[in-house]
């Protein structure tokens, strides 16, 4: 690794000494836009992939990490649920980490989720890692980052990795397509809301965790565990080797909190034991890529001050209707092509 700069070595060694502070770092890292942290974080993130390859090839196990994904709408207690949640983890041996992607930050630059301590209990933990969600970017920036610091974490030996967002827009399809299992969180509330609910988000839901199973709402969540249980039954599973399951429990009382690791877990063993956890890991990485090489490409022209000028032409006389849309797409990317294959050839 001659060619790589002593900064990422140390960081590299450092979450590999699971040390928090160059774990923070990192993630920090992967977070910013500057060009040459870009280059670093790339490096960083080849370290840890070759590492992990060398591994699999000496153990045949590709991998030990479990990555779930929580989403549902604000105050279904989803924090409540992941500060208990997490120490039930714990308990058992593992380390959990948590990580949020933020609809609302995004845009706003405040938060849905919320800038409070979350989790303050979980966070104090030694082999717990908590981080709040990136502020600045786009969805698929901060989604990028979500995913990329997934992987620092589970380099720094977080087993367990977490990851939180709420049920707007596009974020939780994101966040389905970088983990193991997507569970959604709903209230004890059943009839027209649960009609009112995005049937897409049920549709990728591996399990279904119906919240605040307690006290005055305890008839409500047993009404709500049927009715999504019945509403299951007319989706077409997404992948043969799993039905989607439904559970209630409360992070209040603790409630149900050992089912649902112990149901997480069932679903882990079936896929990673049939394969098909290896191919969904595999077809996420393809995914990313993709969505890196459009945003690159974006980044690129919208960086590129003669395609500006171009852009700029062509934009009005889309908008006059004296140009098809097609023709002048066709004009800036070979415009674009055009002009850096002859930087290259120079
Ligand atoms: P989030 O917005 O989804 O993260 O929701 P929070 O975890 O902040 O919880 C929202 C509210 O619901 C808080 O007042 C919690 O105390 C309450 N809450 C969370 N879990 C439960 C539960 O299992 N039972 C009851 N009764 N209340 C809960």
């Amino acid at each position: 690794h001659h060619d790589i700069p002593p900064k990422v070595l140390e960081l590299y060694k450092g979450i590999k000494m699971r040390d928090r502070y160059h774990l923070a770092k990192s993630i920090t890292l992967v977070e910013s836009i500057r060009k040459d942290h870009k280059i670093q974080s790339q490096q960083l993130l080849s370290l840890i992939l070759d590492a992990q390859h060398e591994n699999t090839k000496e153990t045949g196990n590709f991998t030990s990490t479990f990555r779930i994904g929580l989403s549902g709408p604000p105050g279904v207690g989803k924090s409540t649920f992941i500060e208990r949640f997490g120490m039930h983890i714990l308990s058992q041996g593992h380390r959990v980490a948590v990580l949020a992607v933020d609809p609302s930050s995004v845009k706003t630059g405040g938060s849905i989720l919320g800038d409070k301590t979350r989790m303050p209990e979980l966070s104090r933990q030694d082999d717990a890692y908590v981080r709040p969600s990136a502020s600045h970017g786009t969805l698929g920036g901060v989604a990028r980052n979500t995913n990329e610091a997934m992987i620092l974490c589970e380099a720094a030996g977080h087993d367990v990795c977490l990851v939180e967002t709420v049920g707007v827009g596009q974020s939780e399809t994101m966040v389905a397509e970088m983990v193991d299992m997507f569970v959604l969180m709903v209230p004890p509330a059943g009839g027209d809301e649960i009609q009112g609910l995005k049937k897409g988000i049920v549709e990728i839901s591996d399990l279904i965790i119906v919240n605040k199973s307690d006290g005055i709402f305890a008839n409500a969540a047993r009404e709500a565990m049927t009715e999504y249980t019945s509403a299951l039954k007319y989706l077409h599973p997404r992948t043969s080797f799993w039905s989607p399951q439904v559970i209630k429990v409360s992070a209040k009382t603790n409630s149900g909190l050992v089912e649902a690791w112990e149901l997480m877990q069932d679903y882990y063993n079936i896929m990673k034991s049939s394969g098909e956890l290896f191919k969904k890991r595999g077809e996420q990485r393809k995914l990313w890529m993709w969505r890196q090489i459009t945003s690159e490409l974006l980044d690129r022209l919208g960086s590129d001050k003669e395609i500006k000028n171009l852009v700029d032409k062509l934009e009005q006389k889309v908008f006059n209707g004296e140009m098809t849309s097609g023709v002048a797409a066709d004009y800036v990317v070979d415009t674009f092509t055009h002009k850096y294959s002859i930087t290259e050839t120079n």
